[in-house]
């Protein structure tokens, strides 16, 4: 195969140059979640160049966005710099671009790098691992009143849209526009949009207890609509009563079989009626990138690669789709998009790719491991589905808990997070934090953009954070998403600025990369 690279020039066509022929192999992951993640771990001993690109430069734990949404979690805690994996891998590259163009017959890739360019990079393998993104289902014009919650920027927008709702509320003199700011209407009751009605309900009861005299938010209306016949549609019905069950008691009204018709800047119409309400919040289709259109191969309805038992992509030798991105069926049905899916998906092509390099065949094809299937409702409260295994409860959450702050990107991360549920403090005055023995799990909430509870600290380098005895304390700035990030959202790339300070990361070693 003939390399190939292409000179970065701004505001110019890609130039496309031959590059001197490259010894070793060279595979190209595009997306840096899940699947592309345990992708490139798994290349981690292979004689191949590896390079991971991304358009952000940060890994996400999406099961944990509704937290941020709510101001539970700073989205700190849920997110790892990518370029980390650089560090620990020899043979990886991260690259900091959005992908937006495949040639799957020239065996090359165009990525676009914000203030550098387009450039041109050739593969030997590829594995597309881009995910989802939200989907209105053809009406695109509902996004500017109703974001998606997919990302740190949707995260922040919806937290800033529920506090400032408050805010007006407190404002205004207008009784009925205070009712229209204190309703909150949820489009979509699969997993995400009963996860985040349940902690918004958390909110207005706890979080936001005591913050306002003339208002009280515990007053306010939390609706979830769905055109289906009941919440959760991919849990048993069983599970999805008891869910039902469980967010009327915590004060959601849950309204199945109605069809949202029109969502504009007053509220919403759904089922012949509107809804005023300040804050609508999408949290229903979600459809593939347009990566896996580029591929020239056949797509499902909602834009995912039918891709063989193998993850590849017919009639394009070393081409591989994985996680949410990858439409594949087993047994008859398909793979759900799942954060375990992605990454055993992810792992087994990573597997595959570093075989073949050594001359050898995968001959069994991909199979999914269902780990079970969990959602939580609120604090303390979570359902379970495992084969004929089903639960719900407390013990349940329990799980939960332990199962999400294991998987957490980073040691510190799960550090801090685990001083938040347990205790459920978040918003509990201090003598209640200091009832549990130690302040460190006292956790206020996240109530203004982009807040960080321990500001001081945050600046401090490692003996000073040591100082204090608890790794919790130290907050290293490194994620604090830029002001841009936001501006950002949905079109491309979403950046946070610096990296670790407790961990000085060699951010540049071009001399090493042969993309250029
Ligand atoms: C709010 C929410 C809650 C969820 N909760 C759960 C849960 O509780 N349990 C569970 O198992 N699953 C959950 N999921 C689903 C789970 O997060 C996904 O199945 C999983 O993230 C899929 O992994 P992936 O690697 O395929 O895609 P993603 O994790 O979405 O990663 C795709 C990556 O590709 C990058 N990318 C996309 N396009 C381009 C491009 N053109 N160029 C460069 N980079 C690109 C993106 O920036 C992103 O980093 C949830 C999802 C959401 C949104």
């Amino acid at each position: 195969m003939s390399a190939m690279l292409a000179e970065t020039r701004p505001d110019e066509a890609t130039a496309v140059v031959e590059a001197p022929r490259r010894e070793r192999k060279r595979v190209v992951i595009i997306g840096g979640g899940f699947a592309g993640i345990a992708a490139a771990h798994a290349l981690r001993h292979a004689d191949a160049e590896v390079v991971l690109i991304d358009r952000r430069n940060h890994h996400i734990f999406q099961p944990l966005l509704y937290q941020v949404a709510t101001a539970v979690l700073s989205p700190a805690e849920i997110a790892a710099p990518i370029r980390q994996l650089e560090v620990k891998q020899p043979n990886l590259s991260v690259l900091l671009a959005e992908v937006t163009g495949v040639d799957v017959a020239s065996r090359t890739i165009e990525a676009s790098s914000p203030g550098v360019g387009v450039r041109k990079i050739a593969f030997d393998y590829l594995v597309v691992a881009t995910g989802m993104r939200p989907s209105y289902f053809g009406h695109d014009e509902f996004a500017r009143y109703a974001p998606g919650l997919k990302n740190l920027s949707d995260a922040e927008t919806i937290r800033a849209k529920i506090l400032g709702a408050f805010e007006l509320a407190a404002t205004t003199e207008d009784e009925s526009e205070r009712a229209r700011q204190m309703t909150f209407v949820l489009v979509g009751a699969g997993p995400t949009g009963v996860e985040l009605a349940a902690s918004l309900a958390h909110m207005v009861k706890v979080t936001l207890r005591g913050n306002f005299r003339r208002i009280d938010p515990s007053k306010s209306a939390i609706i979830l609509l769905d055109a289906g016949n009941r919440v959760l549609p991919t849990f048993a019905e069983s599970l999805s009563r008891r869910v039902t069950r469980r967010l009327t008691k915590l004060g959601v009204k849950v309204m199945t079989g109605v069809k949202v018709e029109t969502v504009d800047d007053k509220g919403v119409i759904a089922g012949g009626s509107r809804i005023p309400s300040a804050t609508v919040l999408w949290t229903a289709g979600v459809a593939a990138s347009p990566i896996p259109k580029l591929l020239g191969t056949k797509i499902d309805r909602a834009g995912r690669a039918l891709v063989d038992p193998f993850l590849k992509v017919v009639d394009a030798p070393g081409v591989f789709v994985v996680g949410d991105a990858a439409s594949v069926m087993q047994n008859e049905h398909p793979v759900p998009g799942v954060a375990q899916a992605a990454i055993q998906e992810g792992r087994y092509v990573g597997r595959l790719i570093a075989k073949a390099l050594m001359g050898r065949k995968v001959k069994r094809p991909f199979r999914y491991f269902d780990k079970g299937n969990m959602a939580v409702v609120g604090k303390n409260y979570a359902v379970l589905e495992r084969g004929w295994l089903r639960t719900s409860g407390f013990l349940t959450w329990l799980v939960w808990a332990f199962v999400h702050i294991l998987s957490l990107p980073q040691l510190q991360n799960r550090l801090r997070v685990r001083s938040y549920p347990l205790p459920a403090a978040a918003a509990e005055p201090p003598a209640r934090a200091a009832s549990v023995g130690l302040v460190v799990f006292h956790r206020p909430a996240q109530l203004t953009p982009g807040s960080y509870p321990l500001p001081a600290a945050a600046a401090e380098p490692p003996a000073r954070a040591a100082s204090v005895g608890l790794v919790v304390f130290h907050r290293p700035a490194q994620l604090t998403p830029d002001p841009g990030a936001a501006a950002n959202a949905g079109r491309g790339h979403e950046i946070i600025p610096a990296l670790s300070r407790h961990r000085p990361i060699k951010c540049h070693r071009p001399q090493k990369r042969t993309i250029h």
